[in-house]
C-alpha cells in the first residue's frame, strides 16, 4: 500500500513537471469505495489523509469506525435530495452537486458548529447521455446562485469525461477559468477535480488540481 501510493505520487510529480506546474497544486484524493475500514486505516498510515466515498451508508460506517483519525472525507457520488442532511453532517467536501436545490439544502443542513461545506459543481462536460452533472452552459448561473449560500464554500468543478476523451479536460479548464467571474467570492474558486487512475496525467496536464484515484492505490475493486 505504501508502494502503490508512492507510485501514484511519482506519476503526479512527473505530470506536474511536464506541465511546468508545482506538485503542491495537485492534491491526491484516495477513492476508497468498496474498501474496508481496515484498508483505509492502513492507507492513512502511509500519509494519505483525504478519502473519497461514493455510497453514503458504506461511507458512514467507515467515518464512524475511523473517527479517531484526522481524515478529510469527500463525498464524490451523485447527491440525491433525501441524502443531503447526512452528507452535510458528515463530510468536509461534496463533488457531485449539479442542481441549485441540492446546494441550497446542503447549506441549510450544514451544522453551524462545523466549517462551511466545500462544494464542487459536477459538469457533464462532454454531454454524455446517461451522465449526472449539469450542462456546461448552465454553470455560470449556478456559480452565481450557489456562491452566495452561507454554509457552503463553492470551490470549483468536478468532471468525469468519457474514457479517452482527454480533450474534455481542456474544455473543463477553460470553463473553470471563464465562470470564475460569476463567483461572489472568487478567491474560493480554486479546485478543478478531474483525473482518475487511467487518465490522471492528462488531467494534470490540462490543469487538474485534484485527482481522484482508486484502482491505482487499492487495486481492482471486487
Ligand atoms: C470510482 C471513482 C473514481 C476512482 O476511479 P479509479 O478508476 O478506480 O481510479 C474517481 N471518481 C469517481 C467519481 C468515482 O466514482
Amino acid at each position: 500500500m505504501m508502494q502503490s501510493r508512492q507510485n501514484v505520487l511519482e506519476q503526479v510529480r512527473v505530470a506536474c513537471e511536464l506541465a511546468k506546474r508545482s506538485t503542491a497544486d495537485v492534491e491526491l484524493l484516495a477513492v476508497s469505495k468498496k474498501q474496508s475500514s481496515d484498508v483505509v486505516r492502513s492507507m492513512f498510515e502511509t500519509g494519505q489523509h483525504s478519502f473519497g466515498e461514493n455510497y453514503l451508508q458504506e461511507a458512514l460506517g467507515k467515518i464512524h469506525d475511523l473517527s479517531d483519525l484526522e481524515i478529510t472525507w469527500h463525498f464524490i457520488g451523485h447527491v440525491q435530495r433525501n441524502k443531503t442532511k447526512q452528507i452535510a453532517e458528515n463530510f468536509a467536501w461534496v463533488h457531485g452537486v449539479d442542481r441549485f436545490i441540492i446546494a441550497q439544502r446542503l447549506s441549510n443542513q450544514r451544522p453551524a458548529h462545523l466549517p462551511q461545506l466545500n462544494i464542487c459543481i459536477q459538469v457533464n462536460i462532454d454531454h454524455q447521455d446517461s451522465k449526472d452533472g449539469c450542462l456546461p452552459n448552465d454553470v455560470a448561473d449556478l456559480v452565481k446562485q450557489m456562491s452566495v449560500l452561507p454554509q457552503i464554500r463553492l470551490r470549483g468543478l468536478m468532471v468525469i469525461p468519457a474514457p479517452n476523451n482527454t480533450q474534455a479536460f481542456t474544455q473543463a479548464k477553460q470553463l473553470f477559468d471563464t465562470v470564475k467571474t460569476s463567483h461572489a467570492n472568487p478567491q474560493d474558486w480554486d479546485t478543478l477535480s478531474m483525473g482518475m487512475s487511467g487518465d490522471l496525467s492528462e488531467a494534470i496536464g490540462a490543469g487538474s488540481t485534484m485527482v481522484r484515484v482508486g484502482t491505482a492505490l487499492f487495486g481492482v475493486r471486487s
